[in-house]
């Protein structure tokens, strides 16, 4: 029998509608500012996508472009202005930035109350402290599904692999944190043995890069398998985690497309409500 498919476009549209409800109930609108720097396509369709997910919600969006060759004090001053400008609750600056910019700095620019990303090293702090902060969407996804999907994390053994600080580093850390409770072990490049590591795995997290590079070797039968990669191939779209054999041995699964990616924009608005709610105190 094949796993059951966890369908992120459902829990999505589940979290959109609370942000919706929660915004209708407020006295103000809050509010996102998105920068794109560049005219990289695909940075152009994540954002038009992320600006009308905000707007279905009733979060007011304005947008700021800026040439590729910007230099990096001018993208700086934009944030400096987001900053003071007390309508914008929320900051989102799409990444990657092109080349000769420098993103670090640019994320570290951003008010950390207005750091929807979650990217700002203050809460990734707060992260690693376990305290109360704005967390980067994919992971906050990842649980958020795991969650309405009735996968039990607390007392499981997760194997997360991808260290990134977009996604496989927080996530572990999330898994890990008190009241979450799973064991987790946070593969990368230069594990040994990846797929016997990965079989320990109640719950599997791919957050790679690599089409396709989980096989069914990698699958504890009835094992949760999470695939956050999204990866260009010849035919379309790939996930990290060859579908079609996985789903023979694995409980639950996350298609791609339809898994993570809905997941991660639904938790852009999320974030942009918590932030707004933070600093306006309501
Ligand atoms: P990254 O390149 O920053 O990090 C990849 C990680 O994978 C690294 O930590 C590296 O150590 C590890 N890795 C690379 N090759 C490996 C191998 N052969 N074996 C084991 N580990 C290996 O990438 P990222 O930003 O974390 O993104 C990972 C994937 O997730 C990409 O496909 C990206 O497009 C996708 N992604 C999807 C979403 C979403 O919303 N679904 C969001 C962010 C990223």
């Amino acid at each position: 029998m094949g796993a059951r498919i966890i369908d992120g476009k459902e829990s999505a549209r589940q979290v959109k509608a609370e942000v919706a409800e929660l915004v209708a109930g407020l006295q103000y609108r809050p509010g996102l500012a998105t920068v794109l720097v560049g005219d990289d396509p695909a940075s152009h369709t994540y954002v038009k996508g992320k600006r009308s997910d905000a707007e279905e919600v009733g979060i007011r969006s304005t947008h700021h472009e800026l040439p590729g060759d910007v230099p990096q004090a001018d993208l700086e001053m934009l944030i400096d202005q987001l900053n003071s400008n007390d309508e914008v609750d929320g900051i989102l600056v799409q990444l990657p930035l092109p080349g000769g910019l420098d993103s670090e700095r640019v994320v570290a620019r951003i008010d950390p109350a207005k750091d929807v990303d979650g990217l700002h090293p203050y809460n990734m702090g707060l992260l690693v402290l376990g305290r109360p902060g704005l967390r980067p969407c994919t992971p906050s996804g990842v649980m958020r599904m795991l969650e309405d999907n009735d996968v039990v994390v607390a007392g499981r053994t997760a194997v997360v692999i991808g260290r990134s600080f977009l996604v496989g580093r927080p996530l572990a850390l999330m898994m890990a944190s008190k009241g979450v409770d799973a064991t987790v072990t946070m593969a990368h490049s230069r594990t040994p043995q990846l797929a016997e590591v990965a079989r320990d795995a109640d719950i599997l997290v791919a957050a790679v890069g690599v089409p396709r590079l989980v096989t069914a070797e990698f699958i504890k039968p009835g094992a949760a398998v999470v695939d956050v990669g999204i990866n260009r191939v010849e035919d379309g779209l790939a996930g990290d985690v060859d579908f079609d054999s996985v789903r023979e041995i694995a409980g639950s699964i996350t298609p791609v497309p339809g898994g993570v990616g809905p997941m991660t924009r639904a938790m852009l608005l999320a974030n942009t409500l918590k932030a707004a709610k933070a600093r306006r105190g309501a």
